[in-house]
């Protein structure tokens, strides 16, 4: 028999959730679905229509990408951030984690992960048999890296160390500000660490005043940004990593795994990504419209749960709560969540896969039930309460639940 080994890693939490759900609501369950963080908005019109256009599209392109389609990301990384990238430091992958897995494999470096983060980096980390250090955030502060914490951390030595920051914030929904990235780079600089600044929520800051880390250390940080969030086009698997010049060695290395693993992404999908980096007057109104609406949903949630006595983070990007009870009678945030599912009906992820203790009740809600294509198209009338209840009442309705489960 051969021994299949993934070191003890199971399939990955969003996923399993969402098929769960699936299964569930296939067998007549109503569940309210919190549990995976996929944009509730369509993919906008000038994108699918090149998609369209592209369906003939048949040939394998280049592996580093469609020459097109790195101009265009470069070009929006000029645009938004004041980069200096050009079409020669971009990297596109099917996905953004599938560049996440070619970066842990191409480099014998501990990753650094504040706690809690993304459930997939430190998974891939375990797959590839790389060390992962958890740097400790104040639940009190947001759950944010500190740069005392950072400081602490990388003061132990040990080897090449990558940080993985997200802003905005998968699982919390913290965007960090300028100043709070400044202090942050100074302390990498310092240390000479590489950091993947994964930028994917950019779009869906909800005031849309995201700011890049690469800004304040533009020579060690590698972003990371795609379609599948502010774009809605999760299920397209797109994404791009801009490198600065003084890496180009490790996107070198990272274009040979990409040969020798998935080729290139699809030309079609390529091809329509190109209307998406691109300065489409249409983008404007769209992003703007997906910022309006989380901002009124998060902040609407946000406040059904503190009312009910949760430690709650502040939705500031991207679509996620982190949610804290004072107490609970389940031994673990896994049973807490399995409890909710089952008696309340809302699908959410404990703490602990994001690398909480198991024992904390925490968990994350991804506040997207709703049908963002009506959400969308009402918008510009003003997100209000009445607006609220109207487009995005499964939300609400979770919020309802979570408190009379807390309750009881
Ligand atoms: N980073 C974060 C923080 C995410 O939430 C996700 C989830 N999609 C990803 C990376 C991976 O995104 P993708 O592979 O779709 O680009
Ligand atoms: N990033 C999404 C989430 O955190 C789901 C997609 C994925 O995990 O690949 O729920």
């Amino acid at each position: 028999m051969l021994d299949a080994s993934v070191s003890g890693v199971v399939p990955s939490p969003t996923l399993a959730i969402n098929e769960r759900v699936a299964g569930l609501r296939a067998s007549g369950r109503d569940v309210l679905h919190l549990g995976l963080g996929q944009s509730p908005f369509p993919v906008p019109e000038h994108v699918v229509a090149a998609l369209q256009a592209n369906a003939h599209q048949k040939d394998y392109l280049p592996v580093r990408g469609l020459p097109d389609l790195r101009a265009a990301v470069a070009d929006y990384h000029r645009r938004h951030e004041g980069s200096r990238a050009s079409a020669e430091d971009v990297l596109v992958g099917p996905g953004t984690k599938e560049l996440m897995f070619g970066m842990t494999l191409a480099l014998d470096a501990t990753l650094l992960l504040p706690n809690p983060s993304w459930v997939s980096y430190a998974p891939q980390a375990k797959l590839l048999k790389r060390a992962v250090r958890w740097v400790e955030t104040d639940p009190a502060a947001g759950w944010r890296l500190t740069p005392n914490a950072l400081e602490a951390a990388l003061a132990e030595g040990g080897g090449h160390r990558i940080l993985v920051l997200n802003s905005p914030n998968n699982p919390t929904g913290a965007a960090y500000t300028p100043a709070e990235l400044e202090a942050l780079a100074a302390v990498a600089r310092r240390h000479g660490i590489l950091v993947l600044s994964d930028e994917i929520y950019s779009g869906v800051h909800h005031t849309g005043a995201h700011a890049s880390f690469a800004r304040y250390y533009p020579e060690g940080s590698v972003v990371s940004n795609g379609l599948s969030k502010w774009c809605g086009a999760g299920g397209w698997r797109l994404g791009a990593f801009v490198f600065p010049r003084e890496l180009r060695p490790l996107l070198d290395a990272m274009a040979v795994i990409a040969s020798e693993s998935f080729s290139a992404v699809a030309a079609p999908i390529q091809y329509a990504a190109v209307s998406a980096f691109r300065d489409d007057p249409a983008l404007k109104p769209y992003l703007q419209r997906s910022r309006a609406v989380l901002a009124g949903v998060g902040g609407a949630l946000r406040e059904a749960l503190v009312a009910a006595g949760l430690r709650v983070s502040h939705p500031e990007g991207g679509f996620y709560l982190f949610a804290e009870l004072p107490e609970s009678r389940h031994p673990s945030g896994l049973a807490l969540c399995e409890a909710l599912l089952e008696d309340a009906g809302v699908a959410a992820l404990p703490g602990s896969a994001f690398g909480r203790p198991a024992a904390e009740p925490s968990m994350r809600l991804a506040y997207v039930d709703f049908d963002g294509a009506a959400a969308m198209r009402h918008a510009p009338a003003g997100v209000d309460a009445a607006f609220l209840a109207a487009h995005c009442g499964r939300v609400l309705e979770a919020g309802r639940r979570i408190a009379a489960f807390v309750r009881d």
